[in-house]
């Protein structure tokens, strides 16, 4: 039998995470249905609900974007401390019911390969606050996607001046994409590119580097159809950068 958590402080969720089978729980839209699995269907543990943790809020200066944890997916579209083009990138990733529940530390634990949020968060140089029994760390977004968080992700805070250009091709408008590219140039002049669809998890990539990569292919594209759709997306993402205006 799973037992059920709801802390009200930091300090407690992790105690609680320590706990043998404990498991997270921010708005549930991949955690319910595994633990609900027929898999799941022996399970002993606790499950930790983060909702009256307080992580849900926004913040802004002129440079950094601090979102805690458990803010929306949703949150961030109606709040006008996003900038446009992270919000878009946003509401590309589920429809508004799972865009209501699905949360932007949850997104990154889950790691989707298609997540064009992730490659945005990638290319703002996201860095990620983790408490764990050992403290609290602040590790770089690309560390640790994909191979777990080790902790409990409090915030991601992350740079959004400068210039943003994304692009994707997809069976349909609305479905995920095949291969998606975003790139950033910041305002002093470094340029950052992170694809989807070329790697188990969104992943920065080396503009040199695109044509060299070996994607996995699928039913939706063969390993050499991605490779060339990274290279034409790369390079209209890396061209609309250079004489875009900032994303404010
Ligand atoms: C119908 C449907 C359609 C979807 N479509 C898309 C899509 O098109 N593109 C896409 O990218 N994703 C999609 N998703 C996936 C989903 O949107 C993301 O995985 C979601 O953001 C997960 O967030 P959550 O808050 O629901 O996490 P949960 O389901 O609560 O948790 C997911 C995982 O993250 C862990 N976790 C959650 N919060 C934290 C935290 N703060 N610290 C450490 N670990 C944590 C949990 O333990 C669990 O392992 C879809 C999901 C559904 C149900």
């Amino acid at each position: 039998m799973v037992r059920y958590r709801r802390p009200t402080t930091i300090e407690e969720a992790l105690e609680i995470l320590t706990e043998p089978g404990s498991v997270i729980l921010a708005g549930g839209t991949t955690a319910v249905p595994e633990l609900t699995s027929v898999a799941a269907a022996d399970r002993t543990g606790v499950l930790i609900d983060l909702q009256d943790l307080g992580l849900d809020r926004i913040r802004r200066d002129e440079r950094v974007l601090r979102l805690g944890a458990t803010t929306t997916l949703q949150q961030m579209i109606d709040a006008p401390e996003v900038p446009e083009f992270l919000a878009g990138l946003a509401r590309r990733e589920a429809p508004r019911t799972i865009r209501n529940m699905a949360t932007v530390g949850g997104l990154v634990a889950s790691a989707p390969a298609t997540s064009e949020l992730l490659a945005g968060l990638l290319v703002c140089g996201a860095r990620l606050r983790i408490g764990s029994g050992d403290g609290a760390s602040e590790v770089h977004i690309e560390e640790v996607l994909g191979s777990g968080s080790g902790g409990l992700i409090t915030e991601i805070v992350l740079g959004c001046n400068g210039a943003m250009a994304h692009e994707r091709v997809a069976r349909t408008p609305a479905d995920s994409p095949i291969v998606a590219a975003v790139a950033r140039r910041r305002d002093d002049g470094q340029v950052r590119l992170a694809l989807c669809g070329v790697a188990p998890t969104p992943v920065l990539v080396e503009p040199g580097a695109v044509a060299g990569l070996e994607p996995p292919g699928d039913f939706r594209g063969s390993s050499e159809y991605r490779r060339r759709l990274a290279v034409t997306l790369s390079e209209r993402v890396l061209a609309r950068i250079e004489d875009a205006g900032d994303n404010k």
